[in-house]
């Protein structure tokens, strides 16, 4: 027991020498964003994912308010096992439209959905084509598959093309990638993306995370919207209601037989206590906001242009892609050093570093949401540290 305690000891001193420990250092006590209290100290958040806002807005509280007193804290029970309300039945109807499919199925979260689709649907002779920088959660799914995983440069089609021709017709293929990049901001050029499924016969996963609410003219359903390609039998779209949605939880949407296959063996679907219902109302409150009233993504998408607006008055010009911004540092002590100066004055910026981004590219991420105020986004962009790109 010593051995092992002064081990885990050992290690964690490496990643504090390294500057990679993970600290839950820094609390916040009062998230009225974006100006939140943080250890005490009052700062304008730029690194939350409640891109709209929604998170606070009184239609969500209201309806998860109402839920809990109708119904209690908890479903207590697994979807399969009298855990299934009226309420959860009725969000995925309303998912189902949202994204135009056939079907939709609620996960207790992001995380839990993706590991259950891809190690649900993915069996071991299967092959997984997985874009270099996708979300770990995709990674974790893959490799609990046990499918062979072939990871692909970072949006390199001519690789996955290759990659696809060098494997067997018969092979069963998956090809899995985020809208939305979570580190990166980027975008996954969907159209080609699903060309090559098509010319492979491949399934293609698509995690719209950092999309959902935020992309897509009619219902703002994620990135694969604005390829007008409608819904497709091969394509699989996993989002979450954590993020510009202002809740928790997470959704699949895809044909009735994806869904009833991971009704079977999706093992985190299956083996998990269903979410509560407060949870599952102010779900439903916030896509019915979202699809009737336009205006939270609006404003979203003016705060982005006037960010880029920002950077060009200090002859920066980055590619515009979405709600968020990395600005790479490279070297981890650079980063946190940066972090920490913006603290002090007045900006919380999370800075990211190895193994969550690839070495040598540790960054700050900036995160833009529709509270934001245009004085508070050129107040942060004077206060950044800001080099031409070369
Ligand atoms: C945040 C995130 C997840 C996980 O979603 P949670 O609901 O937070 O578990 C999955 N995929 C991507 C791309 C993400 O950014």
């Amino acid at each position: 027991m010593e051995t092992t305690q002064s081990r885990l000891r050992d290690t964690l001193n490496e990643l504090a020498r390294e500057r990679r420990l993970r600290q839950l250092n820094k609390t916040v006590t009062e998230p009225f964003r974006p100006m939140i209290t943080l250890n005490g100290q009052p700062v304008l958040d730029f690194c939350n994912n409640d891109y709209l806002g929604l998170s606070h807005h009184p239609a969500l509280i209201k309806a998860s308010a109402e839920a809990l007193e109708k119904y209690g804290t908890g479903t207590g029970g697994a979807r399969l096992i009298g855990g299934t309300l009226d309420l959860h039945t009725q969000l995925e109807t309303k998912i189902a439209q949202f994204k135009q499919t056939e079907a939709a199925l609620v996960f207790n979260s992001g995380y839990q959905a993706n590991v259950g689709v891809l190690s649900g649907l993915i069996h071991r002779n299967d092959v997984t084509f997985a874009d270099r920088l996708n979300h770990a959660s995709l990674v974790d799914g893959a490799l609990l598959s046990r499918s062979r995983l072939v990871r692909y440069p970072h949006l390199d089609m001519v690789a996955l093309k290759t990659a696809l021709e060098k494997t067997d017709r018969a092979t069963r293929k998956f090809i899995v990638t985020d809208t939305i990049f979570s580190m990166d901001g980027d975008q996954a050029p969907l159209t080609e993306l699903f060309a090559l499924a098509e010319q492979f016969d491949a399934w293609f996963i698509l995690d719209e995370a950092h999309a959902t609410g935020i992309f897509g003219n009619t219902h703002r359903s994620g990135l694969w919207e604005t390829t007008q390609l409608g819904p497709q039998q091969r394509v699989i779209q996993i989002g979450t209601f954590s993020k510009a949605l202002g809740s928790f939880g997470a959704y699949v949407a895809a044909s009735q037989d994806v869904i009833d296959s991971l009704i079977q063996f999706s093992r985190s679907f299956v083996y998990s206590t269903s979410l509560p219902p407060a949870v599952i109302a102010a779900n439903l409150a916030a896509l019915e906001l979202i699809q009737t009233n336009p205006t939270f993504t609006q404003q979203l998408w003016e705060n982005i242009h006037y960010f880029h607006q920002c950077l060009a008055d200090r002859e920066i010009s980055l590619p515009i892609q979405g709600p968020i911004i990395p600005l790479i540092i490279g070297e981890t002590d650079k980063t946190l050093h940066e972090t920490q100066r913006l603290l002090e004055l007045g900006f919380y910026v999370q800075g990211i570093r190895p193994p969550t981004v690839p070495e040598g590219t540790s960054r700050l991420r900036i995160t833009l949401t529709a509270k934001h105020t245009p004085q508070q986004i050129s107040e942060l962009v004077q206060a950044l540290k800001l080099s031409k790109p070369v």
